[in-house]
């Protein structure tokens, strides 16, 4: 249903061609990121996978950005910040995680191509005198001297520097409508006389000089936004080239914005400025986004920029699914498995084998097939960029069933460590409410290069941090079932963290127990997941005034028509339950 969901847009698309910065690098390579600032830093991935899905941008469109030099970045910032990028501990500071989790060199070449992105989608809106994206960047909080918010530095005053430097004299405005203040985009452009910076927040952080700046109450909602953006829109002096900061955290729910709009409202927002701003040269940036939505509003932003005005994203639509199971209809049973008789099985046979092999995961699946689809999957490469290499897949029996390892070796200025256990699950065909099912015994992925910190409590369970995985994780043990022919995935999640990630594929068995679970996380919504989950397993978290027990009970993933929890007890016992949380200490963003 959704295929042809997406097929029906694709006919009725009529788009108008936009150019695409992006570049899977554009991943932040920190694995404890999407915990801690509830950020999706798949982000630009999503947005891509789905736009050339709908057919809503050619390939031809994609740009490949390089990275801008440290003489770009030298216009800009102070040597003193851009020598503190080069310690760990500083960009750790900026984007909220433990300096463990930071692979230095990996996460410059995410921020200066994207601040490459933004040159050069400037520099082609200048010769085609229209919109370019760039799927990274609107670090807006960098000033010159100073980092900070998930800003290392400023790749809009990076980019508008570079372009005085080359004679770019015209009038430059800068519409910065992230759910925050510009603070370090008015630092970085006090000087330039050519340059107007104009803002919608939700946030007051006192007077910025030389910023037109409406801030609007909390959860002022799509119609005062409106409002307030066509006002700002018509104060605007008519520039020769415009940034736009198509902020994601404007959604209502965002954890770090409070302006409350609806994607529609966000949609709405794009159109309006797209329309103000049209003959003249604009780079539209995606800013901040802390929201599992915050990658439609971006993905809505370019739908925007390619015409393709009003054409809905599918609510149930999952870029990630959706790209996962394009890759596995192209693995071919024989990438995968063994299909033909080997010359190991010939040795076997002839008891020439000098060790005893691997049995086939699940009686299909080699270790070598496993690695291939791997690496298809982009897995290995995200691995590499976190600061893994030589991975290797490893299979063998373990207690009740069939058990896969995944190792690498630590990468770094040392020479190749030792090899070091990555991900580990245990598998096992077996009958659950009469249809076979794929049952996951025991599935951990570790990051044992990151330490456990004050930013990074070790979660319940933890023996060291997770890789950040989870993910792409659960979407190829679902593969695996579809493949092998079984009815779902089903697996038992012994904390609330473990079963949070699936929540959009699993339910639990028992229809009461997911009542239960959907309130659970209707009441912890506030909390980033770590202290949620940490809530509850201190007994932080209250039902009836005692404190919760968290119910391990089996969840499942359908992948076919299966036995649904009944949704009318579902939604009564959602109802019925509330749950308190005794406070923690206050978040800040
Ligand atoms: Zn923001």
């Amino acid at each position: 249903m959704l295929g042809r969901a997406v097929a029906r847009l694709r006919n009725r698309l009529a788009r108008r061609e936009v150019p695409v910065w992006y570049s899977p690098a554009y991943r932040l390579p920190m694995t404890g990121l999407e915990a801690s600032a509830g950020i999706e830093p798949r982000r630009a991935d999503y947005v891509v996978w789905w736009m050339l899905d709908a057919r809503a941008l050619a390939s031809s469109s994609l740009r490949t950005p390089q990275r801008v030099t440290y003489g770009d970045l030298d216009r800009v910032h102070t040597p003193e910040l851009l020598e503190s990028l080069g310690r760990p501990e500083t960009l750790a500071r900026v984007f909220g995680v433990d300096p463990s989790d930071v692979p230095v060199d990996e996460l410059m070449v995410t921020v200066q191509l994207a601040c490459g992105g933004t040159l050069a989608a400037a520099r082609e809106a200048l010769v085609r005198r229209g919109p370019a994206l760039n799927l990274q960047g609107g670090f807006h909080h960098a000033a010159p001297n100073t980092a900070g918010g998930l800003c290392p530095v400023n790749d809009v005053a990076v980019a508008l520097a570079a372009l005085r430097a080359g004679g770019f004299a015209g009038h430059a405005a800068v519409l910065d409508l992230d759910a925050h203040p510009p603070d370090g985009i008015a630092a970085c452009l006090e000087r330039d006389r050519s340059a107007w910076v104009g803002s919608l927040s939700g946030s007051d952080w006192g007077p910025l000089p030389g910023v037109d700046e409406t801030v609007l109450p909390e959860r002022a909602g799509d119609d005062a936004y409106l409002r307030a953006l066509s006002a700002l829109l018509g104060r605007m002096p008519r520039p020769e080239l415009a940034f736009v900061l198509a902020g994601g955290d404007v959604l209502a729910g965002d954890r770090c914005g409070r302006l409350g709009l609806t994607l529609d409202g966000a949609r709405r927002r794009d159109r309006e400025v797209a329309s103000a701003l049209r003959g003249i040269p604009s780079v539209w940036l995606p800013a901040g986004g802390y929201h599992r939505d915050a990658w439609r509003v971006l993905a809505g932003t370019a739908m925007v920029l390619a015409a393709c005005w009003d054409a809905p994203i599918p609510a149930r639509y999952d870029p990630l699914r959706a790209r996962f199971a394009r890759i596995a209809r192209k693995l071919h049973p024989s990438d995968l498995s063994e299909t033909e008789f080997t010359r190991a099985d010939l040795e076997e046979a002839l008891g020439l084998s000098p060790r005893q092999r691997q049995r086939p995961l699940l009686g299909y699946y080699t270790a070598v097939g496993i690695e291939h689809a791997l690496h298809r999957y982009g897995m290995f490469d995200h691995l590499q960029r976190i600061g893994y290499a030589g991975c290797r897949v490893a299979l063998d029996r373990a207690g009740p069933g069939e058990r896969l390892r995944l190792f690498g070796h630590a990468t770094g200025a040392a020479q190749e460590g030792p090899e070091l256990l990555l991900i580990e699950f245990v598998l096992e065909r077996r009958r659950v409410l009469e249809a076979d099912v794929l049952y996951v015994h025991w599935l951990t992925l570790r990051n044992p290069r990151a330490q456990f910190s004050a930013l990074r409590p070790r979660l319940p369970g933890q023996e060291v941090p997770g890789l950040g995985l989870a993910r792409e994780v659960s979407e190829l043990l679902a593969l695996i079932a579809r493949r092998l022919g079984l009815a779902g995935v089903v697996f038992r999640p012994a904390y609330f963290h473990t079963a949070y990630p699936g929540r959009h594929s699993f339910s639990f068995l028992d229809a009461a127990r997911q009542g239960r679970f959907e309130a659970l996380v209707r009441d912890l919504a506030a909390l980033p997941l770590r202290d949620a989950t940490a809530a509850v397993a201190e007994g932080r978290v209250l039902l009836d005034g005692a404190p919760y027990v968290w119910e391990a009970d089996d969840m499942v993933f359908w992948l076919r028509p299966g036995v649904a929890p009944d949704a009318t007890i579902v939604a009564r016992e959602r109802e019925r339950t509330r749950f308190t949380v005794v406070p923690a200490s206050p978040d800040s963003c």
